[in-house]
């Protein structure tokens, strides 16, 4: 596609984009009485309309029967869950019952890390990302010390080179292979938060799988972002959360991606509750834990309806969609970005900026190492209501979405630099 950099430019790009009124399904929040150029659906996606409708039929359903809703009316809640499982299989590349939407992202971590994390003797090790999102670390180094370890001799970071930004697919292999004695886990992000690199994850699930290890990925930023195929890829287990890229609002309930052959495997730990009982007899209230024989056997309590119906708004609309036009929209509107990116290099004598996020190994997100005049470009930005986030010591992060952005969007975020870049 040959791009220029014009405002008509920008207005035919929407004309001519297929998923240009799923933007309307949606509510954008308001500046100064217009809609904001809203870049965070990588922190929290936008509010479907229809989620408060899924909302209030719960609450009718709560109004209507009580406890009993769980069992009675059109929609029991005991099956609201099934709901979810087809748009996410198809979103991460798993079979629905591999998948089971519960607690939180960094509770499901852990939950994952009893069954996958098994140290035995010397084979202890666990290979992450360096800089991992906080949560992440935080979750590793208390793990580790439930376990009698030393976070310090269990957790092997691996880092950029010296200079570079972004972790080579290599050195991760180097890793991986240098530890193979010692490994049980690889536990990796599907896309850095902070840079936005996008990593193999088939590479990684096989490398860690020919060292004897186990294999995990955080898919917090990739989820509904990127295509990934967690079944195929040979994944043992993901964890990712509902609220960033698939709009399920603030909170929202996590998810957790179980490969099917644990699903029937006793040898597997896991901390279990009720709710993973299976379904048939749950009820009965028997001794001795009996799990459901899907990726729902991982559940400990009951799931609120009322988080879980926001979700279902946000996959419905994901669903009508189509995840593989929502991905070309995504190519393309990240192609835009970027032709004008290098429009505002190319137009000042020396860079302006420079993209840390790599060029081909990438999802929406792009986070910007700002080279002149950042904080003034982040403020005005934000005076206008394009809303981006900024990280010390100079990036500013954004990510246009298919869903609801627009190539005007991207068109105004490029002005307002273009405009402060060109005054004295
Ligand atoms: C957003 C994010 C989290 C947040 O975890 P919660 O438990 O949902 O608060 C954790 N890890 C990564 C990589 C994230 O991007």
């Amino acid at each position: 596609m040959n791009f220029e950099a014009h405002r008509d430019f920008s207005v035919k790009l929407d004309n001519d984009d297929p998923l240009r009124s799923f933007r309307d399904q949606f509510i954008i929040p308001h500046h100064n009485g217009k809609d904001q150029v809203y870049f965070l659906g990588n922190s929290l996606g936008l509010q479907p309309k229809t989620a408060r409708t899924y909302i209030d039929t719960v609450l009718g359903q709560w109004s209507d029967y009580g406890v009993e809703a769980f069992f009675l009316g059109d929609d029991p809640w005991l099956n609201y869950h099934d709901h979810l499982l087809n748009p996410l299989s198809k979103i991460t590349g798993s079979l629905p019952t591999e998948i089971t939407v519960m607690n939180q992202l960094t509770v499901n971590l852990h939950l994952m890390m009893v069954s996958f994390y098994r140290p035995d003797g010397k084979r202890n090790k666990i290979i992450c990302e360096a800089k991992a999102f906080p949560s992440d670390q935080y979750m590793f180094e208390t793990h580790v010390r439930h376990h009698g370890l030393d976070p310090d001799q269990t957790i092997i970071e691996v880092k950029p080179r010296e200079g570079e930004q972004i972790i080579r697919l290599e050195d991760i292999t180097a890793a991986i292979e240098a530890n193979k004695d010692e490994l049980a886990l690889v536990l990796w992000g599907g896309i850095n938060y902070y840079t936005g690199q996008l990593f193999d994850m088939q590479a990684i699930a096989a490398a860690a799988h020919k060292a004897g290890a186990k294999v995990g990925f955080d898919l917090a930023h990739a989820a509904g972002n990127v295509p990934l195929q967690l079944h195929n890829w040979d994944a043992d287990f993901a964890c990712w959360c509902n609220y960033k890229y698939l709009n399920g609002g603030p909170g929202a309930v996590g998810a957790a991606f179980i490969h099917e052959r644990y699903h029937k495997d006793p040898s597997l730990n896991r901390f279990a509750g009720w709710w993973g009982y299976e379904k048939n007899t749950r009820f009965k209230m028997e001794k001795g834990f009996v799990p459901s024989a899907t990726a729902e056997g991982w559940q400990l309590s009951t799931p609120s309806p009322i988080l879980y119906a926001s979700l279902r708004a946000s996959l419905e609309i994901f669903e009508t969609a189509g995840w593989e036009n929502l991905q070309d929209k995504k190519e393309k509107l990240n192609a835009w970005l970027w032709f004008l990116l290098d429009e505002l290099n190319r137009q000042q004598n020396a860079q302006v900026l420079e993209c840390i996020t790599p060029r081909q190994e990438k999802g929406c997100q792009v986070s910007l190492l700002m080279l002149q005049k950042g904080r003034e470009i982040f403020n005005e930005l934000t005076a206008k209501g394009i809303i981006t986030d900024w990280r010390e010591p100079n990036v500013i992060r954004l990510a246009p979405v298919p869903l609801y952005n627009s190539y005007e969007d991207v068109w105004h975020f490029y002005t307002t630099i273009r405009d402060i870049l060109i005054k004295p």
